[in-house]
């Protein structure tokens, strides 16, 4: 090997030592690479839409798709780790990639999160409750449905986000007309319908030495299917429940030896019994308060997952409401023809406390997560108040 030679693979190893993959270029991949780059790191994202919002601020894009072996290689080639932001990341990537580079979180938790069936299956081997349920993946489980499941929600294993591929069904016939036509007869879980008093989340993050820290415990509100509002800390629960609730989602983690950033959705039912829901192998939507209210956010703990660096307990330091900004709000309710427009941001950014993210989405869709306003105060009562005079703003129902 010439000098010259010798000095360019110094250099790319250098440069890789430094550099860190993610999968995925939503904007969870952005406010990665945000949480990455603040400490030095150089991010590539891997994105079969090179536009994205997590693509806009990476240090280097490669456009391709999530199994794509060129493309993997070059990961591997010039990160030092890979994480991925998305849940429905094929878990096979990242067992290829786990030959040659650290990742996390592992395929084989993935593999669990991306499906519910499985997903359900590892709540009770971790002595988690959940809701009663059934498998129903051909005609004979669907006639073997025990009736104490209906009324119930149906949803397919695979590839539901946002309230989609579930249908609620109130008897027998409507659960074989849901499960035939809505979701083609595709694998799915039956479950009860929960009599629901809230729902809440916890963010906990696992390093590869095993060691455990969560976000305050989240309360979260839901509109048709999407996530709406977030408290922190939940309104409506006592410390015991929260304190439950994020030992469950600590014991889930360690049961699956999970490395990295794992939320735990919740139901509290009427009668305060907290059932596990579901499980996303990633941050979440309801941890991003933690950007402006806790000293490490969600997306820095994903970092420190990954790169192996200490973990600290993530004090929250302002009481915090985040409201999910949709691309509804682009759209004059009055007249629906209208070209959409961007909110009066001026009018929430001169409330005190109020934090605007916007993910960089040229067109906004009704249902299409755009931003998110978090508003920080000294007290959750100022907190709830300043977000409601923000909602009330921006033309968003109260809560
Ligand atoms: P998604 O992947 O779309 O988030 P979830 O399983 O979390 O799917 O369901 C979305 C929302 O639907 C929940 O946050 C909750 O409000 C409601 N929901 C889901 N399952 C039930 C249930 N068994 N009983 C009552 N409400 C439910
Ligand atoms: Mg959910």
């Amino acid at each position: 090997m010439t000098p010259a030679q010798a000095e360019v693979d110094a250099q790319q190893a250098a440069l890789r030592a430094r550099t860190v993959g993610v999968l995925g270029g939503g904007q969870l991949g952005r406010m990665f690479v945000h949480a990455a780059q603040r400490m030095g790191w150089r991010v590539l994202v891997l994105d079969p839409d090179a536009a994205g919002p997590a693509a806009q601020a990476a240090d280097r894009v490669l456009r391709a798709a999530y199994d794509d072996g060129a493309a993997l290689a070059e990961l591997a080639r010039h990160c030092t780790a890979v994480t991925t932001e998305f849940e429905n990341v094929p878990a096979d990537s990242l067992q290829a990639l786990a030959q040659h580079l650290r990742v996390a979180p592992a395929a084989q938790a993935v593999r669990i999160c991306q499906h519910r069936a499985r997903e359900k299956a590892h709540f009770v081997a971790s002595g988690v409750p959940c809701a009663p349920y059934a498998v129903i993946e051909s005609e004979a489980d669907l006639a073997a449905v025990p009736e104490a499941l209906l009324p119930g929600v149906l949803k397919t294993s695979q590839l539901g986000y946002d309230g989609k591929g579930q249908c609620r069904v109130a008897d027998r016939a409507e659960l074989a007309r849901a499960w035939r036509q809505s979701l083609g007869a595709a694998p799915s879980v039956l479950e009860a319908l929960l009599p629901i008093r809230c729902e809440l989340s916890v963010i906990v993050a696992r390093g590869a030495d095993g060691a455990l820290v969560h976000l305050p415990v989240q309360q979260n509100l839901h509109r048709e299917g999407i996530l709406a509002v977030t408290q922190v800390p939940a309104p409506d629960i006592d410390t015991a429940t929260a304190e439950h609730a994020a030992a469950l989602a600590q014991r889930l983690a360690e049961s699956m030896g999970y490395v990295g950033v794992l939320c735990v959705e919740f139901f509290v039912l009427r009668d305060g019994r907290v059932l596990a829901n579901e499980m996303a192998p990633r941050p979440h939507n309801s941890g991003h308060a933690s950007l402006d209210a806790c000293e490490l956010s969600q997306f820095e703990l994903q970092l420190r997952t990954l790169l192996g660096l200490p973990l600290s307990p993530p004090r929250q330091h302002s009481a915090a409401v985040m409201l999910n900004l949709l691309g509804d709000l682009w759209f004059d309710a009055a007249d629906p023809q209208a070209v959409p427009r961007e909110p009066e941001w001026a009018r929430v950014l001169e409330l005190p406390g109020a934090h605007l993210h916007l993910y960089g989405k040229a067109e906004p869709r009704r249902g299409r997560k755009m931003g998110h306003l978090t508003v920080t105060a000294a007290t959750a009562a100022a907190a709830r108040d300043t977000a409601l005079q923000a909602a009330r703003r921006l033309g968003l129902p109260a809560f």
